[in-house]
């Protein structure tokens, strides 16, 4: 291990006014995995993986990530309480102490970058306080060759600060912690908060501003995955629908677990290096491809391991958002480089606790720009006792608190595309069946996954409309049958053995949605407006 800068890499850090004599440059995994046990930041756990806390968040915040409202960003950022305004002024301010405490530190210094396809390569320079934030940066950014790096010029910088606590009072932030991005200065500033995933949703929102302003190409907060004969599916959804887990699958090739782009040419490429999976309930039986990647290299987060230390995958007293992240070679049914051409598939994943919405659907394409701009799933009511009644949550574009413009412009972006490639576009519901949450069961993964299947390799009947039943409520279209799956799974009605408890749940989530939608009304031409559900009550 040296001190021993490159002299590219020193001279750029001097001149952000970082002093150079504590400085690790492009440590190995190996290296950072031993520091962190080492320093008492982190053990390894019985698999070989890194286990570390994240302190005292373990989720992101999406109430204090913001953006310096600047010339560059003022007319073209759709702000309001998710794209938070910044003042510049109070950014540098803020940047010049965050470096002055840095500047007592020991400090990790990665080198990475962001996007596979080499004509978007955005060079990442990564500045950690924590040796296990950059071993995060190596196994999820993409990682430059030794002779890529001689000549290393980074574009973005992230700064990430986790001990350092901001004066809202001073700096301007909400509370001590902060995400803030600068487009002018091309740095994402992080402190007050030791959550992994405020690096890597720093850059995704970054990259979800320059794409489609600059290179008319579509970011997407997605998975996508590359079957036998070349065709490339994408899977949207929100926190917790299944992107990764449907995405890892053993009999097609994974891109990427969470975020791409859709270019001009029609290629999708994965903005990433690795994964970033839940491991809540996380069993060897049902996911044995993501269970394997958790091996030396991988980076536990927030799990409770016993004296052996063997993690219990089912211990939520840390949180519920447990975590592993891995570089995707961990996987092995993997696409070299992340990119696929020939998108035919897409799939809408919602969770619906409400336990409603058929399990699978085929959407008419308005049907797919209405859902994209809604971006429905729900979320599970509290532990408390007695309190079983989901909540509604609509996320634009199936990710929001990412997308820095006003969500009808990926919207129209995504309508094009899927014109112009004619895809099919599904709904599955990864949620409840059988009555809502509390009272029904989530779907079956094997279901899921075998649904998933059906509609990918065709058996589906797509163009069959014997085959299909609208649903007299959402008015998708929803398969009678499917190979794997027990037909009356396929029917939510007919899963809840009560009609009139169905058809009443089933208005309150179109209530939801018709509600949700109006802020988006004015954008929505007729024939999306009529792609939402068909019945709001009896
Ligand atoms: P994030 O954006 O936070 O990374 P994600 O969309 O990638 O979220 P996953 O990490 O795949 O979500 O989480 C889905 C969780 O739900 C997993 O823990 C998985 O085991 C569980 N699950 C249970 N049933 C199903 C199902 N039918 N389909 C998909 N996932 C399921
Ligand atoms: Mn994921």
């Amino acid at each position: 291990m040296s001190l021993l800068l490159p002299a590219n890499v020193s001279a750029y850090i001097e001149k952000l006014n970082f002093n150079t004599n504590n400085i690790y440059y492009q440590l190995s995994p190996e290296d950072l995995h031993h520091i962190t046990i080492e320093k008492g930041m982190g053990k390894e756990a019985s698999s070989g993986a890194l286990a570390v806390n994240t302190g005292e968040f373990t989720g992101r915040s999406p109430m204090d990530r913001f953006i310096v409202k600047d010339d560059m960003t003022k007319d073209k950022v759709w702000w309001g309480n998710i794209n938070i305004p910044f003042e510049s002024d109070k950014f540098d301010a803020l940047y010049d102490k965050v470096i002055a405490y840095l500047n007592k530190k020991e400090l990790y210094v990665r080198d990475s970058y962001a996007c596979a396809d080499p004509d978007y390569k955005l060079n990442i320079r990564i500045i950690n306080e924590y040796p296990w934030s950059n071993m995060f940066a190596h196994n999820m950014f993409l990682r430059p060759t030794e002779e890529e790096l001689e000549e290393f010029d980074p574009e973005w910088t992230v700064v990430n600060a986790p001990g350092f606590m901001a004066d809202p009072k001073v700096d301007g932030t909400r509370q001590h912690n902060f995400a803030i991005l600068n487009f002018s200065r091309k740095i994402a500033l992080i402190g007050g908060t030791g959550y992994t995933g405020e690096i890597k949703k720093g850059i995704f929102s970054a990259l979800n501003f320059i794409l489609p302003v600059y290179r008319n190409t579509l970011p997407m907060h997605c998975s996508a995955n590359v079957g036998e004969s070349g065709d490339t599916a994408i899977f949207f959804g929100l926190s917790g629908t299944g992107k990764t887990t449907l995405s890892t699958d053993p009999n097609r090739r994974l891109i990427g677990d969470d975020e791409h782009g859709w270019t001009p040419d029609n290629t999708v490429f994965n903005f990433e290096g690795g994964c970033y999976a839940k491991v809540i309930d996380l069993s060897k039986n049902k996911e044995p491809e993501i269970y394997g990647a958790i091996k030396k290299g991988a980076i536990l987060e927030n799990v409770v391991m016993d004296d052996n230390r063997i993690v219990d995958f089912s211990d939520t007293s840390i949180t519920q958002n447990t975590r592993v992240s891995y570089p995707i070679h961990h996987i092995e049914n993997i696409q070299q480089p992340s990119i696929g051409k020939n998108v035919k598939n897409i799939f809408f994943l919602t969770a619906d606790a409400f336990g409603v919405l058929p399990p699978i659907s085929k959407l008419t394409p308005a049907q797919a720009a209405y859902h994209f701009i809604s971006g429905y799933t729900a979320k599970v009511a509290g532990t408390e006792a007695g309190v079983v009644e989901p909540q509604p949550s609509f996320s634009a574009c199936f990710g929001a608190p990412f997308m820095p413009l006003h969500p009808a412009k990926y919207a129209e972006m995504l309508s094009k595309k899927m014109k112009e490639s004619g895809v099919d576009v599904w709904l599955v519901n990864t949620g409840w069946t059988g009555g809502p949450y509390g009272v029904g069961t989530r779907m079956k993964l094997k279901y899921t996954r075998a649904m998933i299947s059906a509609a990918l390799s065709g058996e589906l009947g797509l163009y069959n409309y014997e085959k299909y039943h609208i649903h007299s409520v959402f008015g998708v279209a929803q398969p009678r049958e499917c190979p794997g799956v027990p037909t009356k799974v396929l029917s939510p009605r007919a899963t809840w053995n009560d009609d009139e408890a169905y058809y009443r749940t089933a208005f309150k989530l179109t209530n939801a949605f018709r509600e949700n939608f109006k802020k988006f009304e004015e954008h929505a031409s007729e024939e999306i407006r009529r792609g939402g559900p068909q019945r709001y009550a009896f």
